[in-house]
């Protein structure tokens, strides 16, 4: 079974993915994002799955919205617990890419993302995949979600988180990510 396979099956059948369901500042993220929405985008190839490596050695992938593919470390498993939080990490970029919002806060969308890694963690009984004061945030935030059954993340603690990123050095330079679907440019059409 291929890479593409295994995580279509699991985008369509892991139940934790259904606790996806939250409202951050003007961000609405849903269960079927993930195996509706992102689950086409992969069979269709408008987003592909790639092995040449992650961005950074401590992830364990990455999304490009410049060529709409996720790029994964060679030894990347879905079957693995951590992969799949870096994958819900890496899947809420994609998500809010194909929403085609234009440019819009990078520190934003890494608090979505951040935020939906720790929902899927924590409804998985999983640990957080670090220790970071992001990571300590956005699970407290996730375990108020998922026991209170509310859907909205208040301001003040979806504020809190943005502002932690915008903290972070690792995205000082991350000001603005764009959201434009899959709009390429001729370079990324021909090295895609
Ligand atoms: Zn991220």
């Amino acid at each position: 079974m291929t890479i593409k396979h295994d995580i279509l099956v699991f985008l369509l059948t892991n139940l934790n993915i259904q606790q996806l369901n939250f409202e951050f500042l003007r961000y609405k993220i849903f269960p079927k994002d993930y195996s509706s929405s992102l689950y086409l985008a992969l069979q269709s190839d408008n987003i592909l799955i790639r092995t040449k490596g992650a961005a950074g050695p401590s992830a364990g992938a990455s999304y490009d919205p410049s060529y709409d593919s996720f790029e994964l470390r060679p030894n990347f498993s879905i079957s693995n617990w951590r992969d799949q939080g870096f994958f819900i990490h890496e899947s809420t970029h994609a998500i809010v890419d194909m929403r085609n919002i234009g440019p819009h806060s990078g520190h934003e969308d890494e608090a979505v993302a951040y935020l939906a890694e720790a929902i899927f963690l924590e409804s998985s009984k999983k640990s957080p995949l670090g220790n970071q004061s992001i990571r300590m945030i956005s699970h407290n935030i996730a375990k108020g979600i998922l026991s209170s059954r509310q859907i909205k993340v208040s301001d003040a603690d979806a504020k809190k988180l943005v502002s932690e990123v915008a903290q972070h050095p690792m995205y000082q330079s991350t000001a603005l990510y764009n959201s434009n679907r899959f709009k390429r440019n001729l370079i990324h059409r021909l090295l895609r």
